[in-house]
């Protein structure tokens, strides 16, 4: 009989052979094998569970809790009055964040503007789109996110845009007027220019000669560098080919500043998967994981022989098991020894993170090497809790408060240092206040480093670097590209700009006294009545009384992909397929063999 076979998910197609156990890695030693499978195990972990076991890892006693709030609520104040003279770019930048009118408004009109290459074109839409007098109807239908402005201004702030009254109720009038005042060339060329503020704001050069020599200028030069090449999400072959070009000229650069004493001293560079390959997902795992090794690893080679070390940034979550996969060969690949400059990058908001961090000390100890590790909270929050609403999943892959992220930061640093810097050098990338004092205290002396973003926590850093105060070297996430490539990258520090959940947000706001903003997150969140978020409900009840959301297979979860391949395969058929909706009964279901299994029938039969 044919079977039904995962990890792919076309169960359309006859595959011989049938399966018994996850695909995922069957080559893996012993030794490493039980801690990859725990993190395939702990995806959509249970939040509170999750959570009480993190408190116990992250807290401190109560003496020291108070030492840790008070260096913090100093460091506000201090960076609350350097704020006081802030460039006119951060000063725009606070004033208009994205929850005003005039953000939604610049952002919309430059996302569709960077896309068209002629001046007359660009006037055109800009006519047709934001004079559009039917732009209502589109709303939600189209595939424009110029049309979907009020979506577009959730998606960026992580919130409803708070639209004057007026403007809300006729948005398509308010950009009419606009137009109608200014003229299309005076927006296209306003918006190009103020694209290219920003980009001057988050971008450290358009190419990696020039921000490696704006590195060394002024105050720049008391830091260190990680140079990222802005592109990400490559769609065809030829994009990705000119990504790992822009990556290998860049490393080139690097190596011509040298020679550097060590990698730690060492401008480095960051590098994202999904710029190197388009089919970079779950569904393509084989090709994926053959071509990117490939490239990660012919661009550590080069890494190695400039004397820098490299990290690979971490992205969203259903693909961080492939990326551990294709990570993991290169780190353990013959070419490398002798080479301990290879970095990864957890994000703290993921269940699966201490896991991880346990696997990365598996793998440092079996090829006695050693990682660079950098600690980031994660940057996709958004994109991740809608994205398992979409696919109705059992629970979220990420925690549902931020206080909780919090919680798991401190948590994952103490297993950092646990592990010793022989196997990770630890890295500490936050804008945060608390999280800085508190890293800092739990490191009691041992060596890391903290990481910030080019354009951001300038102040705060100025007052942590410097010998009489923190006396931890930083460096710098500096991208490198042209304006064209900024939008992905300029969305999410709008987004943690924008968020009023956010420490970058808040620090500015004075009327947040310093001890409040910088409170414990772990005494916060043992005073939470819940520890998931009370509004936000797991995927399968969105919908309340309503019903029940419809069921998703998360296809990027060999755990669950080997539930549904047992089912499929024990299942005797007849296989049949209806509407699943309750108080409908499918009044005519379809029979199809058993040989020959569906998506929709297999699921039918789970
Ligand atoms: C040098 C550097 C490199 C980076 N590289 C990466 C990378 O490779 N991949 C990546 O994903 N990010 C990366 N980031 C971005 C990073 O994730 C964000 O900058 C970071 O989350 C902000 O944390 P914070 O401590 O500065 O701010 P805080 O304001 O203390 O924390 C904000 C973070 O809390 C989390 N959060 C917010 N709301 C919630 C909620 N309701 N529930 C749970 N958690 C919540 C989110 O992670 C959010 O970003 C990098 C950042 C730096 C500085």
């Amino acid at each position: 009989m044919r079977r039904f076979r995962p990890p792919h998910p076309h169960v359309n197609q006859r595959i011989e052979r049938p399966v018994t156990a996850p695909i995922l890695s069957p080559e893996l030693p012993d030794r490493i094998a039980p801690a990859r499978a725990r993190i395939t195990a702990a995806w959509l972990r249970d939040e509170t569970e999750a959570v009480l076991d993190l408190l116990d890892q992250a807290g401190l006693p109560d003496g020291e809790r108070e030492q840790v709030v008070d260096r913090a609520a100093a460091l506000v104040t201090r960076v609350r009055e350097r704020a006081k003279d802030q460039s006119v770019v951060e000063s725009f930048m606070r004033q208009y964040d994205l929850s005003s009118e005039e953000g939604v408004l610049l952002m919309c009109v430059a996302e569709a503007l960077l896309r068209i290459p002629d001046t007359r074109t660009a006037d055109m839409l800009i006519r047709d789109k934001l004079g559009d007098a039917n732009w209502r109807k589109h709303l939600g239908r189209s595939e424009s996110l110029l049309v979907n402005a009020s979506t577009w201004g959730l998606l960026l702030t992580g919130r409803l845009v708070n639209l004057a009254e007026s403007t809300r109720d006729d948005f398509t009038g308010a950009l009419r007027r606009l137009v109608a005042r200014i003229g299309e060339p005076t927006i296209r060329v306003a918006v190009r220019q103020a694209m290219r503020i920003m980009g001057h704001q988050f971008v450290m050069g358009r190419t990696i000669e020039e921000a490696l020599d704006r590195s060394v200028k002024k105050e720049n030069a008391a830091y260190r560098y990680s140079f990222d090449m802005l592109g990400e999400a490559a769609l065809t072959a030829a994009d990705a080919e000119r990504y790992q070009q822009a990556y290998r000229d860049a490393i080139g650069a690097l190596g011509r500043r040298g020679p550097f004493a060590n990698h730690t001293d060492a401008p480095s560079i960051s590098v994202k998967l999904s710029a190197l390959f388009p089919r970079y997902e779950v569904a393509q795992r084989e090709r994926a994981r053959l071509s990117l090794t490939e490239k990660l690893l012919e661009l550590a080679q080069l890494s190695m022989k400039a004397g820098i070390a490299l990290s690979v940034d971490a992205e969203e979550a259903d693909r961080l098991e492939l990326s551990l996969d294709i990570i993991g060969d290169v780190f353990a690949h013959p070419s490398l020894a002798g080479w301990n400059g290879l970095g990864i990058v957890v994000q703290a908001y993921a269940k699966r993170t201490p896991l991880v961090i346990d696997w990365l000390v598996e793998m440092a100890l079996m090829h006695d090497r050693r990682w660079y590790v950098r600690l980031v909270k994660g940057a996709y929050w958004d994109a991740e809790i809608k994205k398992a609403q979409e696919q109705g999943l059992s629970g979220y892959p990420v925690y549902t408060r931020k206080p909780n992220t919090d919680v798991s930061y401190l948590a994952c640093a103490r297993r950092l240092f646990a592990a010793g810097s022989h196997l990770i050098y630890p890295q500490f990338a936050t804008h945060n206040a608390h999280t800085i004092a508190a890293v800092h205290h739990i490191a009691q002396g041992r060596p890391f480093g903290f990481q910030r973003l080019h354009g951001m926590g300038t102040d705060l850093y100025a007052e942590v670097i410097g010998p009489k105060q923190f006396d931890v070297p930083c460096r710098v996430y500096a991208p490198v590209g042209s304006h064209e490539d900024l939008l992905p990258y300029l969305v999410r520090r709008l987004l943690e700009n924008g968020a009023n959940t956010s420490f970058v947000n808040r620090v500015v706001d004075e009327a947040t006294p310093a001890r409040e903003l910088v409170a414990d997150p772990c005494e916060t969140v043992r005073a939470f009545d819940s520890i998931p978020h009370p509004r936000i409900p797991l995927p399968a009840n969105l919908y309340g009384e309503l019903r029940k959301n419809s069921m998703g297979v998360n296809f990027a979860n060999d755990n669950e992909l080997s539930a549904l391949a047992e089912a499929v395969n024990t299942h005797p058929g007849p296989w049949t397929a209806g509407p699943l909706c309750p108080e409908r009964p499918a009044r005519a279901p379809w029979s199809m063999s058993p040989t020959r299994p569906t998506a929709a029938s297999a699921w039918a039969a789970t």
